[in-house]
């Protein structure tokens, strides 16, 4: 079977590899979509330890698929449609144990290996993070799971509520997930670019999805009183972030980080997609075969014009 090999930054080739054997509640389903995702893309333009751990290796992490064989122990059948995340908590570490999955310590490695024919979902993603998507779900929305469980984390830490006026900074794929299930919850969202000018009234809340040193400053610089602040987008470790210190101890405000997701958001997130799937479907800008993948990567990183790109849907 064909799959994309990340051997270097800016080396990624589309390959011919031993197709695998699902041992014990594995799950190897046949690769109906994947995408294109900014991880994704920083990790083709300049690599990605965390994310895709030693070279040469698997590559892409968001998928739907249909079930071509199952271990034993396992609850899906060949011929189940299903979407799943990149990685599963193990419920028995101390972060798991207090109720922080997505601070789990057997976190790591994360599941590579969506950009190509078939894809071996490892045991206990199988097992607890791994979903049959209803009749009529279409695969790339199913493969949005993913990025969409980390946006309901998000949401979730940022407390939002029906009636909110909430800010979102970052036009991308996730600040544009985040809006919408924002606006799922009932919250009046405003999107802001960084060239867009600054509101006249602060938000109650505030969820910062730009990644840059300039837009964490700003999330905390336009929430009101006594509101929230959830730092998304990440920056590189060693980035040191200067905020007023009025405006956190005067005006109370929270400030808090988020990473990644827990099982609940990836279920929320496919049910999120079942019910009113529109303003997810505008998400999927552009579609390319898997011998073509490295074109939308190359988009999302800007070394491209990017025309827009938001996910690219790669089919095999
Ligand atoms: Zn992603
Ligand atoms: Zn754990």
């Amino acid at each position: 079977m064909r799959a994309a090999i990340y051997h270097a930054p800016g080396d990624v080739r589309i390959e011919e590899v031993e197709p695998s054997e699902p041992g014990d509640g594995e799950v190897l389903i046949r690769v109906d979509a994947a995408l294109t995702c900014a991880t994704d893309a920083k990790a083709y333009r300049r690599g990605h330890p965390v994310l895709l751990g030693p070279a040469p290796t698997r590559f892409g992490h968001e998928y739907a698929g249909t079930v071509i064989a199952a271990g034993s122990g396992v609850m899906f059948a060949p011929g189940d449609r299903v979407a799943g995340a990149n990685s599963a908590p193990c419920d028995r570490c101390e972060a798991c144990l207090r109720g922080q999955e997505p601070l789990c310590q057997s976190l790591f490695p994360l599941l590579n290996g969506a950009y190509a024919e078939q894809l071996l979902v490892p045991r206990h993603i199988a097992a607890i993070n791994l979903h049959r998507l209803a009749d009529g779900v279409e695969p790339a929305l199913g493969a949005l799971c993913e990025p969409l469980a980390c946006a309901l984390h998000g949401v979730e830490a940022s407390g939002a509520q029906a009636g909110e006026r909430i800010g979102v900074l970052g036009r991308g794929a996730l600040g544009r997930l985040l809006a919408a299930a924002l606006a799922a919850r009932g919250c009046s969202v405003t999107t802001l670019g960084s060239s867009d000018a600054d509101p006249p009234m602060r938000f109650d809340r505030v969820i910062e999805a730009a990644g840059a040193v300039e837009a964490w400053q700003r999330a905390v610089a336009l929430v009101r009183p006594g509101g929230t602040v959830v730092l998304f987008g990440g920056l590189p470790g060693g980035t040191s972030v200067t905020f007023d210190a009025y405006r956190l101890h005067y005006e109370a405000i929270t400030v808090r980080g988020v990473f990644h997701h827990a099982p609940r958001h990836v279920r929320a997130a496919i049910d999120l997609v079942t019910r009113d799937p529109v303003p997810y479907r505008a998400l999927l800008t552009h579609a390319y075969r898997l011998d073509d993948v490295i074109e939308p990567l190359e988009m999302t990183a800007g070394i491209r014009p990017r025309d827009g790109i938001l996910k690219a849907v790669i089919t095999p």
